[in-house]
């Protein structure tokens, strides 16, 4: 009796505590849906002697420094890498390397593919990837991701894989091996996940088929990444146009179209060169979420 009442005490515990257990256990991780987290990659620095070039006629002859940031995003689809920055090749070169025709020099202090080990994360791992646009400083390890599938605007595709890459500044040696990897072509907005959770604009104007992105993050809120839509917040400002653009007019269209997803989001614009905003962003292995 003694014994009976003994296992009936503790069959009521053990329901009760497995109910306790439901009802405090946290959602795992890997459970959750949608965005949880993203990191910030540190994807080279470049620097120019002349500013002017990206605002005409302002600062003329002033020198400025540019960050360069990759985003990793991690959805419970699987990874997303926004950008891959400057080739990890140039950490071998001490002085840098000269670009755009002399009018910067790049560096990088750290590759992103340590900064990938390090989150024992795998090239193999990303699953989606998407540029704003195919400037070597943004596509200079795109040949890593062969495992991804690329997210691009038809006219950026035209202009990257098409016959004359060099007419619009794109260097294919940097991204030759997406040739052979699943492509998704877009004709506009787009959403990645099919939730809401990460939005690719149509951003055009820096180049022919240049893109900003929209992530949801669960408690920083919206953030969108300019890309080159604009590249300091002087800029953004004034609604400056560099002179080397691929298009004024498109150019000065996508700025206000990031106006108006800033405005309807209440979204943060976080500008991928503008190297003030960027020290202020905390980078891999932190995270934002
Ligand atoms: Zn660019």
């Amino acid at each position: 009796m003694v014994k009976n009442r003994q296992a009936t005490a503790i069959r009521f515990c053990s329901v009760l505590l497995s109910i306790v257990w439901l009802c405090a256990a946290p959602a795992r991780a890997e459970d959750a849906q949608g965005v949880q987290r993203m990191y910030v990659l540190y994807c080279g620095e470049s620097e120019t002697k002349d500013v002017s070039i990206w605002s005409p006629g302002v600062d003329v002859g002033k020198p400025r420094e540019f960050s360069d940031s990759c985003y990793l995003i991690h959805h419970d689809k699987g990874w997303m890498l926004w950008e891959s920055g400057i080739s990890d090749a140039v950490a071998d070169k001490p002085d840098g390397v000269v670009a755009g025709g002399g009018i910067l020099t790049l560096r990088v202090q750290k590759t992103l593919q340590s900064q990938l080990h390090e989150l024992a994360i795998a090239p193999a791992d990303i699953k989606y990837l998407g540029f704003s646009h195919f400037h070597g400083d943004h596509v200079g390890n795109a040949n890593l991701f062969t495992e991804a599938t690329l997210y691009i605007q038809q006219a950026e595709y035209d202009a990257a894989f098409g016959s004359e890459p060099a007419k619009f500044n794109f260097n294919p040696a940097l991204y030759e091996k997406l040739r052979a990897t699943p492509i998704v072509i877009l004709q506009g907005d787009h959403d990645v996940f099919g939730d809401g959770s990460v939005t690719i604009y149509s951003t055009p104007g820096h180049t022919p088929g240049h893109q900003s992105l929209l992530i949801r993050l669960p408690k920083t809120g919206p953030v969108l990444l300019s890309g080159d839509a604009v590249h300091f917040q002087e800029n953004w400002e004034n609604r400056r146009v560099p002179a080397r653009n691929f298009n004024k007019e498109q150019s000065l269209a996508s700025m206000e179209k990031l106006a108006a997803i800033l405005e309807r989001e209440h979204a943060t614009l976080w500008i991928n060169h503008d190297k003030p905003q960027t020290d202020t962003l905390p980078h891999a292995p932190d995270f934002v979420e």
